[in-house]
Formats: structure tokens, C-alpha cells, sequence
């Protein structure tokens, strides 16, 4: 009976945390839980602190798979509890099977960080299980040696923190090869699995006539001889591989015996030292399955693999879980390719993974596009099965629902010209910090006889322009050079003369600015208190939103975000 000893109903308490929470937890925590509900144990502070330690330590020798089914038998209404429903606005299609509460998985390659078609599947995901509660588990599919780089795992990290996922439990591929290496010898008993020694063109060959090849036919007794031969080191790359039993005669050749465990002589991972490793599709369905996957979300690209899983999956007599493939996402007008990336940063032509004309969550970040923002815009792009062409319009329309309530408006004039305005008495101009917030408070500027004014800006012809927030001008043009004469303060007069508004500067105190877009730097001036935005999106107006990027003695870098 659980609450009979206390210890156990401590070591309950820290698994069922352990489990919702992923990692391990904090003494407080458990004690606390326990003592909620238990308040006589109250005088015994001292030592349900102690059994509170040693039942953290019980849970901390389990796997993330036994902490689970450990809590299912021992506990199974704790482990509902884990799914109670959160009050969380429905914005997704409802998903079939997710009345008790959903397990759903993230998982990325670790070749580089998460770019912005990751992150469909991120926040879907992510939504699903806060719309249902349950478990979001991030699994790190780290068993193909050549597609990893040992700095993935911390930007994947690193992103999914930006994100602002509710990931409860992390787990990493490599460090569960025996799990795999204890199923394959499972499913080779079963029959569902046999070591293949053919060479790969006689089998390429054999497969495309849709006829066995002569190691199919061998014994139980005999594969597990062969794969005990091919964890020890018996084989070399190339030599054997483990084949899932599937369909010979089917349609589409990729589903007649495909591979599910290859040997690689010396593969350099940088997490452990192995010879055989699983592919995708054997250590994916292994997992699913491990960690109680009910849902998965992912593109249609993984269709194929689906139907070969489910070879899988009835071999081993498993409950499949409910899948859900969105259609493509064609992204343009960025480098997505991690190779490319990663070529582009070594020879220098990319700053780095956040360099601004790259995918990567982290150059939205660097540009001040909110994880928010990327969110809002997959669930706009949604589940649907058509391929799509991503659009960036859309992305930066949610940004700037966000962005816009929020960031302060300076003046920025790119290329800027001094000129000076006939007629014009000193005048101090009193602009908004933000158009529709008077709270923020103003910034002064201070008009003394001429103004800096963005080069590109009128035309020749112009007759009058309007200085936000401060007077108007009358141009003259003689031979194609303007002169500048004050013209009233009244907006009135300027909008009567269809006057364009311009943002300016006063000479002393321009601060240099330059504005990094992703087609160039552009060189400027901007008001000095945009210092103090630093890490913030602010608004040049007339030029669109920028995030202040780094500020010091030799003036601000802004990156560009979106008009
Ligand atoms: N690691 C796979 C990928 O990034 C995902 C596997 C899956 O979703 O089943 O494509």
C-alpha cells in the first residue's frame, strides 16, 4: 500500500517528479510533496530528510525507461497524475488517442544546431502535449557517427531553451546501444531479424528481383552466432548487417529487407567507443516504444520509414503509436544546409552559427525575431499534409504583433548629409519613446541650425518635407542642389503639401550606427540613448525594427529584423 512506509512514499514522490520533470529531483521538492500530504511526518523532520536522500539516490540508479515503468506498476493513478489536464488554449487540430494525456518526442540529429524547419516539429509537438498534458521527451539521435558534431548537443540544447519547449526528459542514443544490442537479440529469437553476409551489389541485386537471399534461410541459432560474431568485433565494416524481415515482393523495393544494425570500423564518436550501431529505423521504433510514445509528429519525408517501422513493430507484437506527417516545407532565402553552413563558417564567409543570412534559430534570435513569433507561425502552417513554401512575410507579421506594442522608436539616418535650415530658430523636439504608450516618456533633441538627413531621401523636385516631431522645410533646387528653409512647425500645413515626414538627427551627439541586414551593412547614425536598448528590438523609424546587438565607444551594430 503506498503511504504505509515513508521512505517508499518518498522514493514514489521522487520518481513521479523525476519522471514529470526529467533528471533528478531536488530533496526539497520530494519533502515537500511528502509532507503536503502526510502532515504528521511533520516531527520527524530530521529524518524523513535523511530516507528523502536515500530515496532520490534509489531513483537516481535507474534508467529514464525503468524510472517509468516503475511508476506504472508501482503507482499507476501517480502516473496519470503526471497527464492532468493544463488549462492551455486549444490551437491545434484535436489528435485521436489523446484523452488520458499524450507522450510525444522531439528528435533532432545533432549534425548542428536546430534551424527553422526543425522547429515545426518542435513546437508542435511542444503544443500538443501542453494542449493534452503528458511527457515531451527530446531524444538525441546521435547513432549515425558521421552526421554528429559534438557541439550539437549543447546548441540543440541551447535552442530548445530559446524555444522555450517543455521538454521533460532528455535522452541521447548512443548512451543506450545495449538497450538495442538486448532487442536485436530479441527480435533475431523472434525470427523478425537475420545477420546478413551477402555482398551488398549481390543483395542490391537479389532485392530488386524480389528474391531472398541465402542468408535469410538461416537458423535462430546461427544469427545469434553471427550477431555475437558482429559485437565481437568479427566483422568489419561492410562485412555484415543485421536485415529486418519485411516484405521481399512488396511494391517499393526500400521496403524489402532494409538494415537495421551496421558495423563501422572506426567511426570517431565523440560519445562512445562502438563497432555496430543501430539505424534509424530500428533504434526510432525501440525508443518509441521504450519510452511509452502514444503520438508522432514529423514530415512527410518519414513516410517510408513509417511503413518500414511497422515491420518492426509487428515483429515485436507492439502497440504502434499514432503518427501524423506534415507535408513539405520548402524554405528559402537562407542556407539550411548544415555542411553548407559549416563550410561557409570555416572558410570565413559566415561570422558564425548566428551569422543572419543562415536558418538557424539562433540567426532569428541574433535578429531579434521572438521564439514566440516562430511558434505563432507554425501553428498558423499547422499539420497540414500539402507542401508549402515557408513564408517569411508571415513570420515577421507575428513578429511584429509582438515586437510592435513593445520596442522604443529612435531616429536612424543611413548615409546621413548635414544640412543647414535657413531661417530656423533653435527648436527642441519632443518625440515618443513609443506612439501609443506616453508612459515610456520622450527623448529630447535638440535642433540648432542643421540637421543630418538620410542622403537617399527626396528626390529631386521635392518641395517640402516635414522633420518628425519637428518643423517643416521648404526646398528650392538649383542645378540639382537643394537649399533648406524653415517652413512653420505646423503638421497641418505639412500634411496639406502631402509632405513625406523624415527622420533626422541632430549634428552633436549622432551616435555611429551601423545596421546589419542580410544583404549588407548599412553605415549610419542613430540618437545616442539607443545604447541603453542593448540585447533589445527597437524601432528606426521609417526603417523598420532592429535589434541592438552591441553598444560601446565605437558606436552601436543594430541587426535588421523586419520593416
Ligand atoms: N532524427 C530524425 C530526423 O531528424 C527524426 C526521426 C523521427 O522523427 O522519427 O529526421
Amino acid at each position: 500500500m503506498i503511504g504505509e512506509d515513508p521512505k517508499d512514499l518518498l522514493f514514489l514522490c521522487a520518481l513521479q517528479n523525476a519522471v514529470k520533470h526529467g533528471g533528478i529531483p531536488q530533496a526539497g521538492a520530494v519533502i515537500g510533496m511528502v509532507m503536503g500530504a502526510h502532515p504528521e511526518l511533520r516531527s520527524q523532520a530530521k529524518g524523513v530528510s535523511a530516507l528523502a536522500k536515500e530515496a532520490i539516490a534509489d531513483v537516481a540508479a535507474l534508467s529514464a525507461d525503468e524510472r517509468v515503468r516503475t511508476l506504472q506498476v508501482r503507482a499507476p493513478a501517480m502516473y496519470e497524475a503526471i497527464f492532468a489536464k493544463h488549462e492551455y488554449k486549444k490551437v491545434l487540430p484535436d489528435l485521436e488517442g489523446s484523452e488520458k494525456g499524450v507522450v510525444m518526442r522531439f528528435a533532432p540529429n545533432p549534425s548542428g544546431p536546430l534551424h527553422i524547419g526543425h522547429a515545426r516539429a518542435a513546437a508542435l509537438n511542444d503544443i500538443y502535449v501542453k494542449q493534452y498534458g503528458g511527457r515531451y521527451i527530446l531524444r538525441i539521435e546521435d547513432t549515425d557517427p558521421k552526421r554528429v558534431d559534438p557541439e550539437a548537443y549543447e546548441m540543440v540544447k541551447e535552442d530548445i531553451a530559446w524555444m522555450g519547449l517543455g521538454i521533460t526528459e532528455t535522452v541521447t542514443q548512443s548512451e543506450r546501444l545495449p538497450i538495442y544490442y538486448e532487442l536485436c537479440t530479441q527480435l533475431i529469437t523472434r525470427g523478425g531479424a537475420y545477420v546478413c553476409t551477402c555482398d551488398n551489389e549481390l543483395f542490391k541485386e537479389l532485392k530488386q528481383a524480389k528474391k531472398a537471399c541465402p542468408c535469410r534461410g538461416k537458423s535462430v541459432e546461427e544469427n545469434l552466432l553471427l550477431w555475437q560474431k558482429m559485437l565481437d568485433h568479427g566483422f568489419k565494416e561492410g562485412e555484415a548487417s543485421v536485415r529486418i524481415k519485411a516484405d521481399l515482393n512488396h511494391a517499393d523495393p526500400a521496403m524489402r529487407d532494409f538494415p537495421a544494425f551496421r558495423v563501422l570500423d572506426a567511426p570517431p564518436h565523440p560519445k562512445v567507443r562502438a563497432h555496430v550501431y543501430p539505424l534509424m529505423n530500428f533504434s526510432v521504433v525501440a525508443d518509441d516504444h521504450l519510452l511509452g510514445v502514444t503520438h508522432v509528429i514529423r514530415g512527410k519525408d518519414h513516410i517510408a520509414n513509417t511503413r518500414r517501422q511497422q515491420f518492426i513493430y509487428d515483429h515485436f507484437g507492439w502497440k504502434v503509436p499514432v503518427y501524423r506527417h506534415y507535408g513539405r516545407m520548402g524554405i528559402e532565402g537562407v542556407v539550411l544546409s548544415t555542411s553548407q553552413m559549416r563550410l561557409g563558417i570555416n572558410e570565413g564567409t559566415y561570422t558564425g552559427w548566428d551569422d543572419i543570412r543562415l536558418g538557424t534559430l539562433r540567426a532569428l534570435a541574433r535578429r531579434g525575431i521572438s521564439p514566440e513569433a516562430v511558434r505563432n507561425a507554425m501553428v498558423a502552417i499547422g499539420l497540414g499534409d500539402v507542401d508549402i513554401s515557408f513564408s517569411w512575410d508571415n513570420l515577421y507579421a507575428e513578429n511584429r504583433k509582438l515586437v510592435d506594442p513593445v520596442a522604443n522608436r529612435y531616429f536612424f539616418v543611413p548615409d546621413p548629409i548635414s544640412f543647414t535650415i535657413e531661417g530656423a530658430a533653435p527648436h527642441t523636439a519632443h518625440a515618443m519613446l513609443h506612439p501609443s504608450d506616453a508612459s515610456r516618456g520622450i527623448r529630447t533633441l535638440q535642433f540648432e541650425g542643421s540637421v543630418l538627413l538620410p542622403r537617399e531621401e527626396f528626390a529631386e523636385g521635392t518641395e517640402m518635407i516635414r522633420l518628425k516631431d519637428l518643423f517643416n522645410v521648404r526646398i528650392t533646387w538649383n542645378n540639382g542642389t537643394p537649399a533648406f528653409t524653415y517652413a512653420g512647425d505646423s503638421l497641418a500645413d505639412a500634411r496639406a503639401a502631402k509632405a513625406h515626414i523624415v527622420q533626422w538627427l541632430p549634428v552633436d551627439g549622432a551616435t555611429p550606427c551601423t545596421l546589419v541586414t542580410q544583404e549588407g551593412e548599412i553605415k549610419g547614425l542613430c540618437e545616442p540613448n539607443v545604447g541603453s536598448e542593448l540585447g533589445k528590438v527597437v524601432q528606426f523609424e521609417r526603417v523598420g525594427f532592429a535589434k541592438i546587438d552591441a553598444a560601446g565607444p565605437a558606436g552601436i551594430v543594430a541587426y535588421f529584423t523586419h520593416r
